[in-house]
């Protein structure tokens, strides 16, 4: 198996190099080269014509595009309210570049709307995010974001922090299943926001740099164990509603935990955004056994970025660097380099490997 698929890797490398001794890969000054072992994981990715679930586009560029064009997949991108950034603080204009950006992507990019959960407070809180989510489902968006905000950030009027299950959310839950949309939850963080400092956790350098999600320390601040049994209150409220997960359900450390969830709540689903270091750090062969056993509940996500001020050539390296070794970890058996540790491939099955990369995001969020 690792044999054949060294030698098929070994060919495309070759007909690659071969191309592009011909020319007939033209390298565009905006297209930087890849790293020849990325070569074969790249194609390989591309011929199953994958679709990241979870991506935060800002902004458009012909040499992105190309490259979306390129590795055939498809992009979620999804938007967060965010009162500390000031382009995340207005939902209008994120909604309204963010769909002039599908329009623009020739169905390589859709859209997974929000609503502004800083208004809950106002009277009409419920009927007007139900009317601009219901705007944004006509114009095309196929899925509605809570972030963090809710459970760790927002309070109420009393000073309480708000909740998921808050029945001010209510509503909007059963506008997203009557419109047969599926809603995407960020809630809590990794165990490390509540713990000790840890250099070897792979979201340690995150809360250096937004120390404002770091909260380990902060009296009365909720736990992540009651943010979380409010999501699942929303699932177990509404079992009509399809809900991703996203970050691995912030159940990142526990496979166990992920699989009871996936077990109690047939409507849960889970995506791997921004949390696939921790499956490559954990034993493969107990990683390898979960995503076979639910491999019709996890999708595949990223959380990689573009910004507006993005420089294109890293950019794009980022990008086919993480495409390259996230397929390289669950489809071959190669061995490779994580946060300074060795990681294993899991030579996932070809069906599966299917389900994970594309089929789960279609059947988990139609209209993708
Ligand atoms: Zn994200």
């Amino acid at each position: 198996m690792m044999g054949s698929a060294r030698t098929i890797a070994q060919v495309i490398l070759g007909l690659s190099i071969a191309l592009s001794s011909t020319g007939q890969v033209p390298a565009s000054a905006s297209a930087p080269a890849k790293p020849a072992d990325e070569e074969g994981a790249l194609r390989a990715f591309a011929a199953i014509h994958p679709i990241d679930v979870h991506v935060h586009v800002f902004k458009t560029d012909p040499a992105f595009q190309k490259m979306l064009e390129g590795l055939n997949v498809k992009l979620l991108n999804i938007l967060v309210m965010d009162d500390t950034l000031p382009y995340r603080k207005q939902l209008r204009p994120q909604i309204d570049d963010a769909l002039a950006l599908v329009r623009s992507s020739r169905g390589h990019i859709a859209l997974c709307t929000t609503f502004d959960p800083y208004k809950l407070d106002s009277a009409s809180f419920g009927a007007d995010a139900i009317k601009q989510i219901d705007r944004d489902f006509a114009q095309g968006a196929v899925a509605v974001k809570i972030w963090k905000n809710i459970g760790m950030e927002i309070k109420d009027n009393r000073g309480q922090y708000i909740m998921a299950d808050d029945p001010k959310f209510e509503p909007i839950y059963k506008d997203i299943v009557s419109h047969g949309k599926t809603l995407m939850t960020h809630q809590a963080e990794p165990d490390v926001a509540w713990g000790p400092p840890d250099a070897s956790d792979p979201s340690w350098s995150y809360y250096q740099e937004n120390p404002q999600w770091y909260v380990a320390n902060q009296p009365g601040f909720p736990s992540k164990q009651r943010i979380l049994e409010a999501r699942d209150h929303v699932l177990a409220n509404n079992p009509q509603l399809r809900m991703v997960g996203v970050h691995l359900g912030s159940m990142e450390r526990d496979l166990d935990s992920i699989a009871s969830h996936l077990d109690k709540y047939p409507n849960f689903a889970i995506d791997t955004a921004a949390r696939m270091e921790y499956l490559m750090l954990m034993p493969p062969e107990q990683v390898r056994a979960f995503l076979i056993k639910y491999q019709d509940r996890v999708l595949y996500g990223t959380d990689l970025d573009l910004l507006s001020d993005a420089n294109l050539p890293d950019a794009l390296k980022d990008w086919q660097s993480t495409y390259a070794r996230d397929w390289k970890f669950l489809a071959t058996g190669e061995t490779f380099n994580v946060e300074g540790k060795q990681a294993h491939g899991l030579n996932l099955p070809q069906t599966v490997l299917q389900k994970i990369f594309r089929n789960n995001a279609i059947r988990w969020i139609p209209g993708l």
